[in-house]
């Protein structure tokens, strides 16, 4: 069977495609027409349309591999990140798709073959998860009855809202969801023992203004599986970041760290380090560009989550453009864009890099002087006016505080922090945002990157934005 990350990708189209789903190419994690979302951060993002009715899809089946970002919105698992074994800001989502074809025995029945059959996953140690139910809800008896011709009862849990019930909205389609789970053993942590690798969603009623839930004519599926997750299940790791996927990287970190620390603070920071490095590459690949506000600063926040880590595990710097270096050759076979903005990925990272490192010691010292503070010890909490000069002045954004103040047992004063005036300038926001591979294509790179680095050095300076 597949191991290799490449293999499973592959593995998992081609099981698709041989069952009658169209392949679809991911969509760019700059979300088109959606103003409601940061990032693409699911497989079904694309296909909204198709389950809500407005559109008609060229075919009633589907399948892709969605690049995804969650470090921001709704999803956000930034701070997990170096923390967990399964959480990346980037990662790649595995999708199949039903609209108004398959539904749950279907949906059940090819999930079950794919892993146990293809994958040769041993079914002991599969469990599944099915809606336990709610006030307004009935629980999903439908797919517990249809799991227990695969698994035995107690290997199939009900779990509440919170996890198992899938909604787009506060109104439209919803539905229970049923999530595919692998035991890892007992020399596990209780926690990271059950992983989560497959969520199957079953879109089956419209929900009205008034909370009514009314079954659709044509009830579809939408699933997501985590391909860092599946890696890790089938090649029988620890940890999604000793998969292939990113084991080069993660080694590369390691072995330029100081060699006098503490290997588990080395491990979380070479984690950290090659999820931003691969984070960075795809989000500037498809147009994303360092910014202070909305997409861009969350790219901005990933790089400088990412130099702060690098200096508690005494990474040399510069050390950011050759880890995503290193980030893009080993994903560039995948995922091509990469390969043709390498040139304009790395000087933004260099520059970014370059231009936040002399002011990263000044604002850590600070902060320590901040947190040293005995009103701030005795409050366990950063002042907000403190959190904003910090970033106002040294640009250390509210995160990174609030990370640091979190290792010493703190936290920071939100509200105060937020009720300050909105900062420094976003001059080339506009070039910044939702314009996938404008700069960059089989021409006229060089010009276009130089364009992208006057604009960076245009907003450092406070002027304008020069003409194309
Ligand atoms: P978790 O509970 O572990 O945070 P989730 O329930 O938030 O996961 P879903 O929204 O159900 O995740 O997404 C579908 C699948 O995508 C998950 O089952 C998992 O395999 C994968 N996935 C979700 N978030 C991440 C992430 N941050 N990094 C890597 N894979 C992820
Ligand atoms: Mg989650
Ligand atoms: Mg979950
Ligand atoms: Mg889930």
């Amino acid at each position: 069977p597949p191991t290799g990350g490449a293999e499973l990708r592959r593995a998992f189209l081609d099981f698709f495609a041989a069952r009658d789903h169209l392949v679809v190419k991911s969509s760019s994690l700059v979300p088109h027409d959606d103003p409601t979302l940061l990032f693409a951060n699911a497989g079904m993002n694309q296909f909204k349309d198709y389950f809500l009715g407005y559109a008609t899809p060229e075919k009633p089946r589907a399948v892709s591999v969605q690049k995804c970002v969650r470090a921001g919105g709704k999803h956000n698992d930034l701070d997990n990140v170096g923390f967990t074994p399964r959480h990346h800001t980037f990662f790649e989502m595995l999708g199949n798709f039903s609209f108004g074809d398959y539904f749950k025995e279907d949906a059940i029945a090819l999930a079950w073959e794919f892993l146990t059959r293809d994958l040769g996953l041993d079914p002991d140690r599969l469990s599944a998860s099915v809606f336990a139910g709610d006030r307004t809800t009935p629980p999903d008896e439908e797919a517990r009855a249809i799991w227990k011709s695969y698994l035995p009862e107690e290997r199939i849990s009900a779990l509440p809202a919170a996890e198992n019930f899938w909604s787009m909205g506060d109104t439209g389609p919803c539905g229970p969801c049923s999530e595919i789970h692998y035991d890892q053993g007992p020399a596990y942590p209780d926690d990271d023992r059950y992983l989560e690798i497959w969520n199957l969603v079953f879109m089956q009623f419209d929900r009205d203004d008034a909370g009514t839930l009314t079954p659709l004519p044509a009830p579809s599926v939408d699933t997501g599986m985590g391909l860092e997750r599946l890696a890790a299940v089938v090649q029988g790791v620890r940890s999604n970041y000793d998969t292939d996927l990113f084991a080069g990287l993660v080694t590369a970190v390691e072995g330029r760290a100081a060699r006098d620390l503490d290997p588990g603070a080395v491990r979380t920071a070479a984690r950290v380090i090659a999820d931003h490095a691969r984070a960075t590459a795809f989000l500037i690949a498809d147009g994303v560009l360092p910014a202070n506000e909305g997409r861009g600063y969350v790219l901005r926040k990933i790089l400088r989550r990412a130099l702060r880590f690098g200096r508690k595990a005494g990474v040399p710097e510069p050390f950011l453009p050759e880890m995503t270096d290193l980030a893009i050759s080993g994903m560039a076979d995948a995922w091509p864009e990469l390969g043709l903005s390498r040139d304009l990925i790395l000087r933004v990272a260099a520059f970014e890099e370059e231009r936040f490192s002399g002011t990263l010691a000044t604002a850590m010292g600070q902060l320590d002087r901040v947190l040293a503070r005995g009103s701030v010890q005795d409050a366990a909490e950063v002042p907000g006016e403190d959190a904003f000069r910090l970033y106002d002045t040294f640009g250390l954004p509210l995160d990174l505080v609030e990370e640091v103040a979190r290792e010493h047992g703190m936290s920071v004063d939100h509200e105060a922090f937020e009720g300050k005036p909105a900062a420094a300038s976003t001059a080339y926001r506009d070039i910044a945002e939702g314009q996938p591979t404008r700069f960059l294509g089989y021409d006229g790179t060089e010009a276009d990157g130089c364009r992208v680095l006057a604009a960076l050095a245009a907003e450092e300076s406070g002027s304008p934005v020069p003409a194309p």
